[in-house]
């Protein structure tokens, strides 16, 4: 068995080996609630299959789902007053999970530029 299934926390997540509250799910991609979340909401989008980052994001369909599921999210989720779309990428990009996850914030009003 590949070392990321055990030491990634988001393929823990994805494969129900650790707990999240799981708002979406499919065979491509699953959204769950952050930890500690930055905004009243914040959903990680990832993808199911172990990438760690948008670096490595090479499946044009498997990017174009990613959007799609973060914008029915919102849509369900009633965010109609705007949210925010973001990817950490790397160290100085202030990456800290290595599996690569759109975060969906939402619920206030976003400040612009990000620190
Ligand atoms: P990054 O800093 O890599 O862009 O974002 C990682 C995000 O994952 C952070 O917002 C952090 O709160 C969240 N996170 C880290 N560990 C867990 C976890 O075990 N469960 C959940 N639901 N979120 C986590
Ligand atoms: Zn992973």
């Amino acid at each position: 068995m590949p070392d990321y299934l055990d030491s990634c926390i988001f393929c823990q997540i994805v494969r129900g080996r650790i707990p999240a509250t799981i708002v979406y799910h499919d065979e491509r991609a699953t959204a769950f609630r952050d930890a500690h979340p930055s905004a009243p909401t914040h959903i990680l989008i990832v993808p199911n299959q172990h990438i760690e980052s948008l670096t490595e994001l090479e499946d044009v369909e498997l990017a174009g789902h990613l959007l799609q599921v973060t914008r029915q999210l919102a849509k369900q989720l009633g965010v109609e007053n705007g949210y925010r779309v973001v990817t950490n990428v790397g160290a100085d990009g202030g990456q800290s999970v290595l599996h690569l996850h759109l975060h969906l914030l939402a619920g206030r009003k976003m400040t612009w530029p990000p620190g």
